[in-house]
């Protein structure tokens, strides 16, 4: 009987747990996860505003559920928790699903002044992620930059323009919502290095920032039409050319009654992050005009643009997963069809899907079949894999390794008690945002999480 471990529960890990027991009838997985909480970035990723596609946890629950499969929580693979070659002996196959933990560099002076933080660490203190830092993002915040011009660009700027009647029915957590409902910022700028034709946001994202109330949108005509596409946008492929056509809508003044306004700028590449009192005050920009061949060249003429908060929104970069080969280039783990490759030859047993295979792109369902893909290739490989004799049950060799997971029954108890602490404060569902209240809340569920 096939037993793999999947290391990582976010959506590229559930769906390698899924075609696995589907496809294969005697197979079991344990699905690892370093934090006590399932589904990874779609819990700790995507926008609480973000409801529907919120609810793909229902999809990825299903399958944590499945008889054959199991959730294993607070599981942490590597030097400060389960060795990966001690992960090889206990399973025949393991296949890492860990994404893509870090942010990218922009590599320009001021970069790490207090005020210029990653988007991902602003998104993780709204979504109660419990390694983020409350570095106090919105405090005598007027005006932010956002740097960058995709999907999560797209999230950050909607979550500051966001009023407290629409954020308080998620499930963000109070302090976040107590410092998002008492912010001041009145100017977001979103900053494309390239033009609106080669932006990354998809059109739907994009309208929804249209939709906000008490904010106005507007898209900057003298960047904007740098780019010929702008003013004919007809040749370009479909996905673009709306994201030009609703761009094309805002070129018009703002309304001037609204409290806020996002503003869209292109051909501006960031070139310094400028102090003021010891933190940021503003971005230096220089202007760049298109190459003709969808890059960019400099003109050696800059502009600042003020900001007291600056979100570096410009993708995330793999970490190089424990005990595996890593393309520091590329932020992935070298494989074949998912089968990890060390110096070029398959080692047998050893899986990527996801990010980690991939690099940072795609919405949640392309890791659908990007796992599908791994799997496939997995279970051609099954009767070798399949002929080493395991301990009947993991678990205990786990324990001894000095975790002490937390499985269905705690995560659950997760569950409860952020409903109880919702009810508490008159709201619906509110995430715990920290280690000891999951942790706490996790144990709650008694013999049931700690039990053999
Ligand atoms: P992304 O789509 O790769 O966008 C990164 C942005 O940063 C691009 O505009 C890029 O410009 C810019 N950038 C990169 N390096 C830069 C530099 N040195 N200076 C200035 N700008 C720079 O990454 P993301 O927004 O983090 O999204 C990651 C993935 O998650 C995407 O597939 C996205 O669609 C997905 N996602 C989806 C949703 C949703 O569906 N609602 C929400 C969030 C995230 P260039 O193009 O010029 O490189």
């Amino acid at each position: 009987m096939l037993r793999v471990a999947v290391v990582g529960s976010g959506p590229s890990g559930c769906y390698t747990a899924q075609h696995l027991v589907q496809l294969d009838p005697g197979a079991r997985v344990d699905v690892l996860d370093r934090l006590p909480c399932p589904y990874g970035l779609v819990r700790y990723g995507v926008a609480p505003d973000h409801e529907k596609i919120k609810s793909l946890q229902n999809g990825l629950r299903t399958v944590l559920e499945h008889e054959r499969v199991r959730f294993l929580g607070a599981v942490p693979v590597g030097p400060d928790g389960v060795p990966a070659a001690r992960l090889r002996e206990l399973y025949h196959a393991v296949v890492h699903c860990v994404g893509a933990a870090a942010d990218r560099r922009l590599g320009i002076p001021g970069e790490d002044l207090p005020g210029s933080w990653s988007a991902t660490e602003f998104v993780s203190w709204y979504s109660a992620h419990p390694d983020a830092a409350d570095t106090g993002f919105l405090r005598g915040v007027r005006s932010a930059v956002v740097i960058g011009v995709g999907n999560v660009a797209v999230d950050v700027a909607r979550m500051l323009a966001r009023g407290t009647r629409e954020l308080r029915p998620t499930d963000m957590p109070d302090a976040a919502l107590t410092a998002l409902a008492a912010s001041e910022v009145t100017r977001i700028h979103m900053v494309g290095r390239r033009g609106p034709a080669q932006a990354r946001f998809t059109t739907k994202e994009l309208r929804e920032l249209g939709t906000l109330p008490d904010t106005a949108v507007q898209a900057d005509a003298d960047d904007a039409s740098l780019d010929p596409a702008f003013a004919d946008p007809s040749g370009l492929p479909p996905p673009r050319r709306r994201n030009v056509e609703v761009l094309r809508a805002w070129t018009a003044p703002p309304r001037a009654d609204a409290l806020r306004l996002i503003r869209l700028r292109f051909f501006l590449r960031p070139v310094e992050v400028l102090a003021r009192n010891g933190r940021v005050g503003a971005v230096r920009f220089e202007r760049t005009v298109p190459d003709g061949l969808g890059g960019i060249t400099g003109t050696g003429r800059f502009e600042d643009i003020e900001g007291q908060l600056v979100l570096r929104s410009v993708g995330y970069r793999g970490v190089p997963p424990a005990g595996l080969p890593f393309d520091a280039a590329t932020g992935t783990v070298p494989h074949l069809a998912g089968r990890v490759l060390r110096g070029g030859a398959v080692a047998p047993g050893e899986y990527v899907a996801g990010w980690i295979k991939r690099g940072p792109t795609g919405v949640i369902g392309t890791n659908r079949s990007c796992a599908k893909e791994t799997v496939t290739s997995l279970l051609q490989d099954a009767p070798s894999l399949t002929a080493r004799a395991l301990p009947d049950d993991p678990l205990p060799a786990l324990r001894a390794e000095g975790v002490d997971p937390v499985l269905w029954q705690g995560w659950q108890s997760i569950e409860r008690a952020e409903s109880r602490l919702g009810a508490s404060l008159g709201r619906g569902v509110v995430k715990l945002a920290d280690w000891t209240s999951l942790m706490a809340a996790a144990r709650d569920a008694g013999e049931a999480v700690t039990g053999p």
